[in-house]
């Protein structure tokens, strides 16, 4: 059977020869432009707000790879709780898989800080300098005057300067707010490579908003590639309803017509520059513009709103109506059991970690008193940031711990290292090998519970 679908193979903002197209969308309105500002102003303002919150003096969240320290609520987390971002990883994979197959790009359009950034920061700034899109070709197209000079002058100002906030923002959650303070206080030949760093990010965030803008999306972020294989005929996307709007017709509705009066706005308005119309395509980031473009055009005409609306290629083509089917509910349950693992991987983890291991090479030692000794070494990472003074206590048998030198203090944040002597009655240490439990506590609390090896002399048959 004939092929008689068309197909694009390359993306919409390069052309034949292989040159940029430039996109020049129209400015959207309607309700859900006006939802998504909202939500970008909260978002915006937890991320600008959060490298300023502190949860007991220490930072909501930071994330400094280069010493590798990591706050996270407060809480420090050392190279030793690598296993919790394994898992948190993991968890966050499972997540975005199982939400793309089931909500699609709903994250591009609402919550992605590059669409954030683009459409609700930098394009809101563009339209207001240069005007909406037909002003904005205009202006590109006209030769260089002391209009054109200063408009373009004044946009690349703002955008440069944006760039740099960006990019102290980041920084800020990299170093700490506090060292950021330094950084930007001091003279730039104190701390040449913070000031190199942040020059470069800023030139990254320049030149991605300024020129590169929506070929993040298509060509650059794998999220956007991995679309291809996560999304199915279930998948919730934005989504053209074919089966009301076509054939599509300008003017009065005729005999057979559909809903689509063909007035391009959808098009005009997407600031990847697509046609929704010929289905669910690469360069979508599920923006919603084309909606609100859509709804408003099928006010005017007097036509129900939803030719373009959230919904699945099934959806359309049976007529059902979105639901929260099974299959959401089954995605939503892993997810949430997910979740539920990762929080109490979270909030169980030990303050303090303690290895103990029987000295090398050496045996027990017969003391004057009768009884038996044996050395252990022991290492402690106290993960808290306040000085933990610890206690050794025997659990099982009952027998003396000696500390060597006396006291064991885990500095905040360090490793400690010590060793100490368990001394038994001979009675308890009937085999070559005993086992021993003892507990290591701070402040009269059991942070760990230690199982151990006692080694005595071949009196009976041990193991
Ligand atoms: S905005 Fe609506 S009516 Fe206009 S071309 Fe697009 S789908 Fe058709
Ligand atoms: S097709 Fe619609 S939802 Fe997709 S990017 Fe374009 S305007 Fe946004």
């Amino acid at each position: 059977m004939a092929d008689t679908e068309q197909y694009r193979d390359s993306v919409s903002t390069i052309d034949k020869e292989g040159k940029r197209v430039w996109v020049f969308p129209k400015k959207p309105k309607g309700n859900l432009y006006r939802w998504r500002t909202a939500v970008s102003v909260f978002l915006l303002a937890i991320l600008f707000g959060t490298p300023f919150v502190k949860i007991n003096g220490q930072p909501l969240l930071l994330l400094n790879i280069i010493e590798r320290k990591f706050v996270i609520f407060g809480m420090p987390f050392w190279p030793q709780d690598f296993y919790i971002f394994m898992v948190a990883t993991i968890t966050i994979v499972v997540f975005v898989v199982l939400f793309t197959v089931v909500f699609g790009r709903l994250w591009c359009g609402w919550a992605c800080p590059q669409t954030i950034f683009m459409e609700m920061i930098f394009r809101k700034i563009e339209y207001l300098i240069e005007g909406n899109a037909a002003a904005q070709r205009k202006l590109n197209a006209a030769p260089m005057s002391a209009e054109k000079f200063f408009k373009k002058a004044l946009k690349h100002g703002i955008f440069f300067a944006l760039s740099v906030l960006l990019s102290n923002i980041f920084l800020a959650y990299i170093i700490g707010i506090e060292d950021l303070k330094e950084l930007i206080t001091s003279s730039p030949a104190e701390h040449l490579t913070g000031f190199l760093v942040m020059l470069l990010f800023s030139a990254a965030f320049y030149w991605v908003y300024a020129f590169f803008r929506e070929q993040i999306c298509t060509m650059v972020c794998p999220y956007g590639r991995l679309q291809g294989v996560l999304l199915d005929k279930k998948t919730i996307v934005v989504a053209y309803d074919f089966l009301r709007g076509e054939p599509r017709k300008k003017g009065k509705k005729t005999e057979g017509a559909g809903d689509c009066v063909d007035c391009n706005m959808c098009v005009d308005v997407c600031p990847t520059g697509i046609d929704i119309r010929n289905g669910t395509q690469l360069e979508c980031v599920n923006c919603t513009a084309c909606i609100d473009a859509c709804n408003g055009v099928m006010d005017k005409v007097k036509r129900p709103r939803g030719l373009i609306r959230y919904d699945s290629y099934e959806g359309i083509q049976k007529g059902t109506k979105l639901s929260f089917s099974a299959r959401i509910m089954g995605y939503s349950a892993i997810l949430l059991i997910l979740l539920t693992a990762l929080i109490l991987l979270f909030t169980n983890r030990s303050a303090l970690d303690a290895t103990v291991l029987r000295t090398p090479g050496v045996l027990f030692q017969e003391l004057p008193d009768g009884r038996l000794s044996n050395l252990y070494n022991i290492k402690v990472v106290n993960k808290t940031f306040d000085e933990k003074p610890l206690e050794l206590q025997m659990i099982s048998p009952k027998g003396e711990i000696e500390i060597i030198g006396g006291e064991l203090t885990a500095p905040p944040g360090s490793l400690c290292e010590s060793s100490f002597f368990i001394k038994l009655d001979k009675k308890d240490v009937p085999f070559r090998v005993t086992p021993v439990v003892f507990v290591v506590k701070s402040g009269g609390i059991i942070l760990e519970e230690i199982k151990s090896s006692f080694l005595g002399p071949a009196r009976q048959k041990g193991r």
